[in-house]
C-alpha cells in the first residue's frame, strides 16, 4: 500500500496542477461579502480511504466556511433527534431543478412540504426542527457530532456569520414565507440565526473528507467501529446528496461523476465513494471520503475546478456507484 499510495499521490498532484487552470473560469461568490476574500486560484483535495489510505494535494490547509454542506449535517442531526419518519413527513426528498435559493416552488398550490433538505427552503425548515430554544442549543448536537467524528469542535467564523446575516434578505424572505405557510417549528429569528451559524462553521477539506468517509461506511468509523450516524440516516443523506447535492447540476454530477456529493458557495465539495466488492487493481481505494476546495464557482454555484477534478478522479479510479 505504501508504494501504491506514493504512486497515486503523484497522479493526484499532477491532476490538481492541471485543473487549477480551470479556476480562472469561475468566480468567487460575492453575494455574502465576506466570502469575496477567498483566493480565486486556490484548489485542494483530501482523500481518506477505508484502509488507512490518505492523499492530500494542493491548498489543503485553507479554512473555509462549510456553507450549504452543513445542510447534510443538520438534516442528519434532525433525523437522529426527531426520527426519520417525522422528518420525511415534513420535508420531501425530490430534486427541484432550481437554484439553491429559489423561491419558485414555495408557492405551488399542491406544495405539502418543502422539496428537499438541501435547498435553502428545506434547510431552513430543518433548522427550525432541531431541538432547542436558542440557536446555541439547536446547534450543540450538530457540533458534538462533528467533534466526535473530527476530534475537535469546529468554530463559527464570526465575520462570515455577520456578513451573511446582514445580507440575508433572500433567506429572510424564504424564512418568512415558510412561517406564513406553517412549515416552521421554531421562532423565525432563532431559525434563521441557526441557519446562518451552521453555514458559517469553519472546516478544512480534511474535516470534510473524514465526514465523507464515515458516510461512505454507512455512519460507522471503519477503524474504531464506532457508530456515529445510524445506517438508515447515512443512506438517506447519501441519496439526497446524489439527487439534490449539487444544486441544479445534480443530474449532470450523477451522470458524469456518479457519487453522492454536496457543494457549498464557499467552494467546498464533500464527496462519498461507498465501498464495493470487486476485483480491481486498486482495492485499497475501495470506499473513501473526498473533499475539494476551490472557491472559483461556476454559474450554478459549484466549484468549477473542484467538479472537474472529482470527475477526473472518479473516471480514473472507476468510482461511479452505477
Ligand atoms: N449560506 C448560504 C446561503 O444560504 C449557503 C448557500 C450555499 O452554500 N449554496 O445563501
Amino acid at each position: 500500500t505504501g508504494m501504491s499510495q506514493k504512486w497515486l499521490q503523484e497522479y493526484v498532484d499532477d491532476w490538481v496542477s492541471f485543473y487549477r487552470k480551470h479556476t480562472s473560469e469561475g468566480e468567487v461568490a460575492s453575494y455574502i461579502p465576506a466570502l469575496k476574500e477567498a483566493k480565486q486560484d486556490h484548489l485542494g483535495i483530501s482523500i481518506i480511504g477505508m484502509h488507512g489510505m490518505k492523499i492530500r494535494s494542493g491548498d489543503v490547509d485553507v479554512k473555509f466556511t462549510i456553507q450549504s454542506i452543513s445542510k447534510v449535517l443538520s438534516f442528519i442531526v434532525a433525523c437522529m433527534e426527531r426520527g426519520v419518519a417525522y422528518m420525511l413527513d415534513k420535508v420531501d426528498v425530490e430534486p427541484t431543478g432550481e437554484a439553491f435559493n429559489s423561491i419558485m416552488h414555495l408557492e405551488m398550490k399542491q406544495l405539502k412540504k418543502p422539496f428537499n433538505p438541501l435547498v435553502n427552503a428545506g434547510a431552513i425548515t430543518v433548522s427550525s426542527m432541531l431541538c432547542g430554544e436558542t440557536s446555541e442549543e439547536k446547534l450543540d448536537p450538530l457540533l458534538t457530532l462533528m467533534e466526535k467524528i473530527l476530534g475537535h469542535r469546529p468554530n463559527i467564523n464570526l465575520e462570515v456569520y455577520e456578513s451573511e446575516r446582514e445580507t440575508s434578505t433572500r433567506n429572510k424572505a424564504i424564512g418568512y414565507y415558510l412561517l406564513e405557510t406553517g412549515f416552521l417549528e421554531s421562532d423565525i429569528e432563532v431559525t434563521l440565526d441557526t441557519y446562518f451559524k451552521q453555514c458559517s462553521l469553519e472546516v478544512t477539506i480534511d474535516d470534510l473528507a473524514r465526514i465523507g468517509l464515515i458516510l461512505a461506511n454507512d455512519g460507522k468509523d471503519p477503524d474504531s467501529e464506532e457508530h456515529f450516524i445510524p445506517r438508515q440516516v447515512a443512506r438517506l443523506a447519501k441519496a439526497l446528496m446524489l439527487t439534490c447535492g449539487m444544486y441544479d447540476a445534480s443530474g449532470k454530477f450523477a451522470a458524469y461523476v456518479g457519487i453522492p456529493a454536496k457543494s457549498g458557495v464557499s467552494g467546498g465539495i464533500i464527496a462519498v465513494s461507498p465501498p464495493r466488492v470487486r476485483n480491481e487493481p486498486l482495492p485499497f481505494m475501495d470506499g473513501c471520503g473526498m473533499a475539494v476546495y476551490g472557491p472559483a464557482l461556476d454559474s450554478k454555484g459549484n466549484s468549477t475546478a473542484g467538479i472537474r477534478l472529482l470527475r477526473h478522479i472518479a473516471t480514473q479510479w472507476d468510482l461511479s456507484i452505477f
